[in-house]
């Protein structure tokens, strides 16, 4: 079950990619992720790709895809993987074609005025990291973390404005690649507008029809 998950910032792909991950036992692979344990760890790889993110350029393709082949050929990916944020050039694409067979890329679509409602709700602890959501996961008392009692705030990232720019420049660096699937007719389009549980079990609906799990 080699799977690519796509989608704007903000539809959740993160949390569907962990709840698949967990229940079929198969790597949630984030190249961000492994890139900010790189940097905490303060190795070669982290230190070079610290220089591009401190200038606020994006990673060059060749560390991209060494670090996704280098993350593939580990033992606990032989059953499958998910990727989750990777590709992200044309070029990427290629390459993981070179690397390995994908079985099917999920392109997760909701209305940006249904991701921006989801996303501006969405309430963090600086201090344990506890997320909320004003209406669908509220604290006990508004804007106190229930876990350690600070206040709660509300990230940049998550303003009205900033999803529309992010979303956009999403459409921009996706189109081609959603397309290059299309066209390999390996695109599965998952209406994400749902609440979370639904999606997964849609995710799960269309995995069975293709074969990749069992009933
Ligand atoms: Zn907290």
């Amino acid at each position: 079950m080699k799977l690519v998950f796509i989608g704007p910032p903000g539809i959740g792909k993160g949390t569907y990619a962990k709840a698949i991950s967990q229940k079929y036992g198969i790597p949630h692979i984030s190249t961000g992720d492994i890139f900010r344990e790189e940097i905490a760890k303060g190795s070669e790889l982290g230190r070079r790709v610290k220089e591009y993110v401190d200038k606020g350029l994006l990673v060059p393709d060749e560390i991209v895809i060494e670090v996704v082949k280098r993350r593939l050929s580990q033992p606990d990916c032989a059953k499958g993987f998910i990727l989750d944020g990777f590709p992200r050039t044309l070029r990427q694409a290629e390459a993981l074609d070179q690397i390995t067979r994908i079985d099917a890329v999920l392109l997760f679509n909701a209305p940006l005025e249904i991701i921006i409602e989801r996303v501006s709700g969405r309430r963090i602890c600086p201090n344990c990291g506890a997320i909320y959501h004003v209406k669908w996961r509220p604290p006990k008392t508004p804007d106190v973390c229930d876990v350690c009692g600070a206040r709660l705030i509300k990230r940049r990232d998550d303003e009205p404005d900033v999803v529309r720019r992010r979303y956009e420049i999403y459409l921009q660096t996706f189109t081609p690649i959603i397309e290059y699937y299309r066209r390999k007719g390996l695109l599965v389009e998952v209406d994400a507008s749902h609440e979370a549980e639904e999606v997964v079990m849609e995710i799960e609906r269309i995995l069975k029809r293709l074969g990749l799990i069992k009933e």
